[in-house]
């Protein structure tokens, strides 16, 4: 990859990893705003799901952040942009799109559908009556 390149992504990713430092911050302190003595239980579910949802979030970010890190000691070490499974080089087109993967989309679409070729609805056969077999 050309330094440009590298530099392009250790950007984007310090970015990207700011941005998830700070929003994280949003939502502690989000959580932590009282909110107690809901008269209706109804509110009071609402608030469960909001708070599992919430927790959902941070979750993700949370694993994000890891992967984003993860990413930019790959910068670091020269690995970055180099499929963990067949070691070829990731397409940047890919990579501008997903930074923090590890896999170049070939792998990565093994590792989801082994052995599996993915037949989209409109590209199953259309099954349509046999004319003239009044049999049927
Ligand atoms: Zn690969």
């Amino acid at each position: 990859m050309k330094k440009k390149d590298i530099e392009y992504f250790r950007n984007l990713l310090n970015d990207r990893l700011e941005e998830l430092l700070s929003h994280g911050d949003d939502t502690v302190s989000g959580m932590t705003v009282p909110k107690e003595n809901f008269p209706d239980p109804t509110d009071r579910a609402s608030l469960e799901t909001d708070r599992n949802f919430m927790l959902r979030i941070r979750d993700r970010e949370h694993k994000l952040i890891k992967k984003v890190k993860k990413a930019l000691q790959r910068i670091e070490n020269g690995s970055f942009g180099i499929c963990d499974s067949c070691g070829e080089p990731i397409a940047i087109k890919r990579l501008k799109a997903r930074p923090v993967t590890t896999q170049c989309i070939e792998c990565k679409t093994k590792e989801e559908w082994p052995g599996k070729r993915i037949l989209r609805p409109s590209q199953l056969p259309i099954m349509t009556p046999l004319r003239g077999c009044a049999k049927f």
